[in-house]
């Protein structure tokens, strides 16, 4: 049975008002969250509904008087059967990349960010094709930092990727022939423009290298826009299985899906198998949550557990309100980080984020207050600290000039070994956490305060 809540009335009904509040907090607790998403996080973007007969569409048509082309058919990979056709989809993709490429992120887009911030994302899955994901700084599917360097069967890192972009990337092109893809450039995007499609450097590069040899040129595959059509499977459908699987076994805590009518059968397929893991959890947790502004289909009655009704902004604009007031300290650690914008303070919000949350125990001499008292400066990373005591499994990132290798002691100032009988006290004492260390770990999401592996992972 899907609870429906309506954005709308929140201002005339008290009882929804406090239903929405309620589900804001439920977002909140959440640990493991799975975001699922199409088109409808993006209207507020600046993104044209492409698939409408308005718009772009309507331009392309009127460049192309002849072509008898439904919106859909754009979308179809049976249009590279007809030369023409092909062209119109290529002016039609450099018309609407441009469109992307003047488009910002949404509320939404940021919110999913800072769902990854606060160490709640598990992952996002999106069916659009804008890359407006990247641009709020979740690590995409397509960006170049996912290549996978090794030759063996994965194509890109499976590790570290948030944002699963499952219909491909409008900023991205791949060679028809040998698959290779690289970011679409100005030129490209002319070229495209024209209804021409761009020739493959790697092919070309291949083939002019077996001239050298004396030996027969290669076919030049050309370019497409590396976005998946219909009736085309993914590129990375290997890997994205692989991810999927793994998060599965995760158990996410909470789905949430926003702006999609979910017509697409791979889509339905994923929401369904996330929907029963995350119903294995017994707790208050454990919803399935969908917000769009057209209701679902009767078939998703047993498997969504909300249904917001309206805006996917509005929504989480209020979502963000509650957990502020709700979680003060989820925010009050942020502030901090973005207050300060200098290591010593980021330093600061490392110590602080240990003394918070479940693994405050840890701290147990601490006066129980500290964490309302304003942190106090660290040194300047010039200035002398007392030593460190380094667990041997921190040495190498350490770069401590003792334990380091003899080329990295070159320039480094020796301090002596830290005895045994002092290490192992990094949460206990506070001044001996090294600077260097702190800074090293600078680079891994810090803003983790609500479990041991999240703390884990800090130090
Ligand atoms: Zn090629």
């Amino acid at each position: 049975m899907v609870i429906t809540l309506d954005m709308s009335s929140i201002a005339s009904d008290a009882t929804m008002r406090r239903a929405l509040t309620s589900l804001s907090t439920t977002v909140a607790k959440s640990k493991r969250v799975v975001v699922v998403t199409g088109a409808g996080i993006s209207c507020s973007s600046g993104i044209p509904d492409f698939r409408s007969s308005d718009g772009l569409y309507a331009f392309v048509k009127a460049k192309y008087p002849d072509v008898v082309m439904k919106g859909r058919d754009l979308f179809d990979a049976a249009l590279f059967r007809d030369p023409t056709s092909t062209a119109l989809f290529y002016t039609f993709m450099a018309e609407l990349k441009a469109s992307i490429d003047l488009a910002s992120p949404s509320p939404t887009h940021h919110f999913i960010k800072t769902l990854d911030t606060k160490g709640k994302l598990l992952r996002s899955y999106t069916q659009n094709i804008d890359g407006l994901e990247a641009r709020v700084g979740l690590a995409c599917t397509s960006s170049e930092d996912a290549k996978s360097p090794g030759r063996g069967n994965s194509k890109i890192k499976v590790k570290g990727i948030k944002n699963i972009q499952l219909h491909g990337d409008i900023h991205r092109v791949r060679c028809m022939l040998c698959a290779a893809e690289t970011k679409c450039d100005a030129q490209h995007l002319q070229l495209f423009r024209e209804g021409t499609p761009p020739d493959c450097q790697e092919c070309k590069t291949r083939s002019e290298e077996r001239r050298a040899r004396s030996a027969r040129a290669l076919k030049i595959g050309t370019l497409r826009p590396a976005i998946v059509l219909y009736d085309e499977s993914h590129p990375l459908g290997d890997d994205i299985g692989t991810i999927q699987t793994s998060d599965l076994k995760r158990k996410p805590d909470l789905l949430i899906i926003m702006g999609t009518s979910l017509k697409v059968h791979g889509l339905r397929k994923l929401v369904k198998e996330f929907t029963r893991v995350v119903h294995e959890h017994k707790s208050e947790s454990g919803k399935v949550i969908f917000v769009n502004k057209t209701p679902p289909a009767t078939e998703w009655d047993s498997i969504f557990d909300y249904y917001v009704s309206g805006d996917t902004d509005t929504w989480v604009s209020k979502v963000l309100e509650d957990w502020k007031k709700s979680r003060p300290q989820d925010w009050e650690i942020q502030k901090t980080l973005f207050a300060g914008g200098a290591t010593e303070q980021k330093l600061m919000v490392v110590k602080r984020s240990a003394t918070t949350g479940t693994k405050a125990k840890l701290h147990k001499n601490n006066n129980s207050n500290a964490e309302n008292i304003p942190p106090s400066p660290l040194p300047f990373a010039g200035e002398s600290l007392p030593t460190p005591p380094v667990s041997p499994s921190k040495r190498k990132s350490n770069n401590d000039p003792v334990e380091c290798s003899p080329s990295k002691k070159r320039g480094g100032v020796l301090r002596p070994t830290v005895p045994a009988s002092e290490r192992g006290a990094l949460f206990t004492i506070k001044k001996t956490v090294s600077v260097t260390e702190l800074v090293s770990k600078m680079d891994k999401p810090i803003l983790r305060t609500s479990s041991k592996e999240e703390l884990d992972d800090v130090f």
